[in-house]
């Protein structure tokens, strides 16, 4: 049972058959590991996926972000692109504040 592609013989990414483009892909330092973040733009979607951000379903053929830490895929997750983005500055690079109450 090996797939078989016709993909060309000539040199493929070292990601093989993965469906990435490097264009809309990139890596982003997070406190928790380096990611691997690729913006979708939801047309291929089919069925609709729930953002860890902020707990809400992102509806189908709209643009978001899936991102994963990159040595482990099964942390991949579907965000909606500003709730990625909050996630950043929600763990700014900075020392975390001392007397900040809240967790
Ligand atoms: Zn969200």
């Amino acid at each position: 049972m090996s797939p078989r592609r016709n993909y060309p013989k000539n040199k493929r990414p070292k990601t093989e058959d993965r469906e990435i483009s490097p264009s809309n892909q990139s890596f982003e330092e997070h406190d928790d590991g380096l990611y691997t973040v690729r913006k979708l733009t939801g047309s291929a979607s089919t069925k609709p996926y729930r953002c860890p951000g902020c707990d809400q379903m992102i509806p189908m053929a709209t643009p978001h972000i899936v991102a994963w830490l990159e040595d482990d895929e099964e942390s991949r997750r579907h965000w909606h692109s500003a709730c990625w983005a909050k996630k950043d500055k929600r763990r700014p690079n900075t020392e975390r504040t001392r007397n900040a109450p809240r967790y």
